[in-house]
């Protein structure tokens, strides 16, 4: 049998590397700008246009390269930073691979000018496909400029892949973010689509995350600093009272590479412990130094994914190092959040399956008891359709003419219904509900007992009525006396001017956008004016996860963030009308059976089920 073993051409090789190291566009981004930062650079301006999807260009001032250089540094494995094994274990830039350039280069349109500072002229290089097309002597300042055109057009499936332009362009301001942080002292400018958004002056760390977060970020931060033998900490952590629902404001650098680590977070959580709710996330940003032969980087191709030889006790370290800031700067624990608590989320409900409630005795409770509740409220149930309602007592037999059906509806129009019914069928008409260990509203039906868990009930209800607004625009707003003042960072604000007509339909109105700090002069009739900052701040947290790896519409996005966060809880108190409220509410939903989160909102326990439990 003939040989049939081929090596690769180095255009195919390449387009197999890059599959691994370019996912999207803001890994061309993170890729350029260390080599820009490996080249000595000490001012770096990232041009992005379209999401990084027409145009990701990186422009520094550091050493360049000669023409050989030049031409070799898009071949495969080739670098001027490691060359023997041995360097690997010392590892001082960010790059070793020498495997980016020639990655994108296979991938994309690239267009290079390089000039180093003892070369008059500089050289202009165009790649396409791995294949260099063009070479020129241009005059150009030294340093390096590289734009990359057209990413994936050679593989349509990945670029069919990517997400929307606000997507690719947040992934791409994540990655700047984690670069410029660990870079205070390197000026950066970040333009997309032709403005500037960032332009961050060389400083030192602390004003770097003021730069990058906002100036509110000026007061939450606590220093960290601890040196021992296996580990430098030094940093920030902040304060636990602005601890958030969301993850984001959290950072780990390992010689000075932006790294994940689970477990290290885990220590930081650990060492927060009783300061802050355990559905919140403290912010970090900590910089940890270590032996560089301690550390292996090189188990993962976007190289975020570190090992670290003695892992528990760096833990250990961690930990003690931020009792030890808590402590120290006397940050003392904080027991009112200041935060009205109808707003917390119960996160925890996400991760859990449906409940089947266990049925408890209320003694109290008396079916046969009139209850002015039954009253009409004058809320307009009655308008609304009932459909769903209807529908629990289908196939029930014939003991449920119309006319007896709406007098179950609990908001009669019938004042008289207390005498309408006598007997056997009185029990089902006349009952109204009862709250069940202020997680349930519980109510009879027809065929037994109906179970209704208020929050999933409540989000569902308050999703379609949001759902409703923002696409019809009729949202009511109540305008405020005085305007509140609240301050956004740049990203926040970016999210905020995104959903802005959404937020408008509904009934918030805001006097500009273009502030840090923002003038709130209406919102709508459910959002308390305490509450304000904190649906807003967890709106655009949601927004930002929800909409990074979901596909779904802004609308709807926006509509379950509002309802989640809106919602009444379990361990709300609900009055007999807000109980009724509720009832009627989810029956006159298009989907009432399911959360917005496609959680079972309500069951019925049939009367043969109670049976059996008497046999
Ligand atoms: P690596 O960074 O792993 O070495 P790359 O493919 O990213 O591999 O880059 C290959 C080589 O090209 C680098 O080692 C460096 O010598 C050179 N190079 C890349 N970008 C720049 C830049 N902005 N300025 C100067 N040299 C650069
Ligand atoms: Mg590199």
């Amino acid at each position: 049998m003939a040989d049939i073993i081929k090596l690769l051409p180095d255009h195919v090789a390449n387009q197999i590397a890059a599959g691994e190291v370019v996912q999207r566009p803001a890994s061309v981004v993170k890729e350029l700008m260390e080599n820009a930062i490996d080249a000595g650079s000490t001012s770096i301006k990232l041009i992005i246009k379209d999401g990084g999807k027409t145009l990701i260009q990186v422009v520094d001032d550091g050493v360049g390269m000669s023409e050989t250089d030049a031409r070799l540094s898009f071949e495969r494995h080739a670098t001027s930073k490691i060359s023997s094994a041995q360097d690997l274990f010392n590892l001082e830039t960010k790059g070793f691979r020498g495997e980016a350039l020639a990655s994108i280069a296979a991938i994309a349109h690239v267009d290079m000018q390089t000039r180093t500072a003892d070369n008059e002229v500089g050289i202009h290089l165009k790649i396409e496909g791995s294949k260099i097309v063009s070479q020129d002597v241009v005059a150009t300042p030294k340093g390096t400029s590289i734009s990359v055109k057209n990413l994936f057009f050679n593989i349509p499936a990945r670029r069919n892949f990517l997400k929307s332009n606000q997507v690719e362009l947040r992934h791409i301001t994540d990655e700047f973010h984690r670069v410029a942080m660990v870079h205070p002292d390197i000026e950066f400018h970040f333009y997309n689509n032709g403005s500037e958004i960032f332009n961050l002056p060389s400083t030192k760390h602390r004003q770097r995350i003021v730069h990058v977060f906002g100036s509110k970020m000026e007061h939450r931060l606590v220093p960290v600093n601890e040196e021992t033998e296996v580990v430098k900490v030094s940093g920030f952590i902040c304060k636990p009272e602005f601890a958030k629902k969301s993850r984001g404001e959290q950072f780990f650098f390992a010689n000075n590479r932006y790294i994940k680590s689970p477990y290290l977070h885990h220590a930081v959580v650990a060492a927060f412990e009783g300061l802050i709710k355990s559905d919140t996330y403290p912010g970090y940003f900590l910089f940890l130094d270590v032996d560089p032969s301690s550390i292996d980087i090189n188990i993962h191709p976007t190289k975020t994914e570190v090992k670290f030889d003695d892992e528990n006790t760096l833990y250990a370290i961690l930990r003690s190092t931020i009792k030890h800031s808590l402590g120290q700067f006397n940050v003392a624990p904080v027991l009112d959040f200041d935060h009205d608590p109808n707003l917390d989320t119960p996160y925890s409900y996400k991760e859990k399956g449906a409940v089947i409630p266990k049925v408890t005795v209320d003694a109290t409770f008396n079916p046969f008891q009139e209850t002015s509740a039954r009253k009409s409220t004058g809320s307009g149930f009655h308008k609304q359709s009932t459909k769903g309602w209807e529908d629990l007592y289908e196939g029930l037999g014939n003991q449920n003419d119309n006319h007896e059906f709406s007098s179950v509806v609990i908001e009669s129009e019938s004042e008289e219904q207390g005498t309408l019914y006598t007997g056997q069928d009185a029990e089902e008409h006349m009952a109204g509900t009862f709250q069940l260990r202020r997680k349930y509203v519980v109510s009879t039906v027809k065929s037994g007992m109906l179970v209704i868990h208020q929050n999933r009930a409540h989000e569902r209800i308050l999703f379609e009525k949001f759902l409703g607004e923002i696409t019809v625009k009729e949202g009511v707003s109540q305008q405020l006396l005085f305007p509140l003042e609240l301050t956004f960072n740049k990203q926040e604000l970016g999210v905020l001017k995104e959903i802005k007509e959404s937020l408008t339909n509904i009934g918030f109105a805001f006097q500009s956008l273009e502030e840090e700090t923002v003038k709130v002069t209406g919102v709508p009739m459910m959002v308390p004016e305490s509450g304000i900052g904190t649906v807003l701040d967890r709106l655009i947290a949601d927004y930002m996860e929800g909409y990074a790896d979901g596909s779904i519409s802004q609308a709807e996005m926006l509509a379950k963030a509002l309802s989640r966060n809106l919602a009444v809880r379990t361990g709300d108190v609900l009055d007999q009308e807000s109980q009724l409220t509720l009832v009627n509410n989810l029956f006159a939903c298009k989907e009432p059976t399911l959360s917005p989160f496609q959680k079972i909102t309500y069951t019925i326990i049939s009367e043969g089920d109670i049976d059996k439990k008497f046999n």
